[in-house]
């Protein structure tokens, strides 16, 4: 059999080329330091952020009429996926590229004008994304935070928890209840969006309180205490929120997976490289089989969910329903991308503890994309349901 000479990490015949350089080189300039330093300080990346923001990346989506680069999801995954296989992590400002979506799909044209140009030049800040709640969890219908029309505002009052970014964002894309759940017609209306100026709002009704958590991923717990929201602010029409929530979940999800694919290929090549030059019992540790069969497995399994993120991508470009196919690449990027991880720690046996090899970094890091954004429990309940027909188990 011939051997193919592709490394381990570079993705067969990879997709933008161009693209996937260009991120490369920004990311040079951000290595394993860079990022051991933030997350002992538990520090916002900045200057990373401003990079991407300056280099156009994060306005890969924003069409050009709004002075985005009007690129599609398979570009946005390509740049978000060279990101994590460079070791950076793009969890510091993901939001910016996709929360977007439903200020473009649902918004007025006051609204776009107002910021979608100053979202794609960076000059505005659209991090934050208010929907978890400490009491609803994953029930997103049972949500409290309310918002109660009076006069030309809607009157916040309530909690959010895991906002991240909160503190590095001027926006936030708040969900909030303008009807009572029991005096809804249907069970999925009642919420509605709205975009907090957290500039104005800070100090007067709305105060954030940063969780130090596992990772360095700069996320809070956001309080509002009759926070005044102008009513021009609402996206879409009242009561409607979810759908235009959910409508931007597909993308959300194949960017995250196109993350975990990033994960998954760094893991395999600081794996590979690790178990070549490692000599122990007199040579190299690679050369056993109980180290290469595991870094073999990751590869195939990270390649099969690579080619299902491409699929979700390509029907989402296409305009086609993807809901699926975007749900199945969170869980299959997601699952391989952790089984990198520990492959990629046992591999490095005790130096995979140390800082300095940025491993346990990373895996903590790519741990979190089994419960967040969608925990695989929950996406499993989503095939089970809405694909194979089987009865609802919540
Ligand atoms: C670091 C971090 C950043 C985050 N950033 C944001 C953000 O920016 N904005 C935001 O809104 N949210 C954010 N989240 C929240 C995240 O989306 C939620 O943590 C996630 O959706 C799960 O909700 P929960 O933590 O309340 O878990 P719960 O809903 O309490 O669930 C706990 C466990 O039970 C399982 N479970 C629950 N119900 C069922 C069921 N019916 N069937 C089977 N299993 C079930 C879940 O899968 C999970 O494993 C973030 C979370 C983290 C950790």
């Amino acid at each position: 059999m011939a051997a193919d000479k592709r490394g381990a990490a570079d993705a067969p015949r990879e997709t933008f080329p161009d693209i996937r350089e260009a991120v490369r080189r920004l990311c040079a300039g951000f290595p394993g330091e860079y990022w051991r330093k933030a997350d002992r300080e538990r520090a916002y990346p900045k200057e990373f952020v401003d990079a991407l923001t300056q280099s156009g990346f994060l306005a890969a989506l924003i069409p050009e009429s709004f002075g985005g680069s009007g690129l599609g999801i398979r570009q946005a995954a390509a740049i978000m996926e060279e990101i994590h296989k460079s070791g950076c992590n793009g969890g510091a400002c993901h939001a910016q590229m996709y929360t977007m979506g439903t200020i473009l799909r649902h918004g007025n044209a006051a609204q776009k004008q107002a910021y979608l140009p100053k979202i794609a030049s960076g000059a505005l800040r659209l991090q934050a994304f208010g929907v978890t709640e400490p009491t609803s969890g994953t029930d997103t219908l049972s949500l409290r935070t309310t918002a109660v029309r009076d006069g030309d505002h809607y009157v916040v009052n309530g909690q959010k928890v895991w906002t991240s970014r909160a503190e590095h964002s001027d926006l936030m894309l708040l969900l909030a209840r303008t009807t009572p759940k029991d005096r809804v017609k249907k069970r999925t209306e009642g919420l509605s969006v709205f975009i907090v100026d957290m500039r104005e709002a800070l100090g007067r009704g709305l105060a954030i309180k940063p969780i130090r958590a596992m990772i360095n991923h700069a996320t809070t717990e956001v309080f509002f205490d009759n926070l005044r929201v102008p009513a021009a602010n609402l996206i879409g029409e009242e009561n409607k929120g979810l759908y235009y929530i959910l409508d931007g979940m597909n993308v959300e999800r194949i960017l995250i997976a196109a993350e975990c694919i990033g994960d998954a290929r760094w893991f395999i090549a600081k794996a590979s490289a690790y178990a070549k030059d490692r000599v122990v019992f007199g040579r190299p540790i690679g050369q056993n089989q109980g180290i290469q069969f595991p870094i073999a497995k990751a590869y195939a399994a990270s390649e099969a969910a690579a080619l299902m993120v491409e699929r979700a991508a390509t029907l989402f470009d296409a305009g086609e329903p993807c809901g699926a196919e975007a749900n199945m690449a969170k869980l299959l990027a997601a699952d391989a991308s952790w089984q990198a991880a520990d492959m990629c720690l046992q591999t490095h046996g005790g130096f995979g503890f140390a800082e300095e090899y940025d491993v346990e970094r990373k895996f903590r890091e790519t741990r979190l994309y089994q419960v967040a954004p969608i925990s695989t429990n929950l996406i499993l309940s989503y095939i089970a349901e809405h694909v194979l027909g089987l009865p609802r188990s919540y």
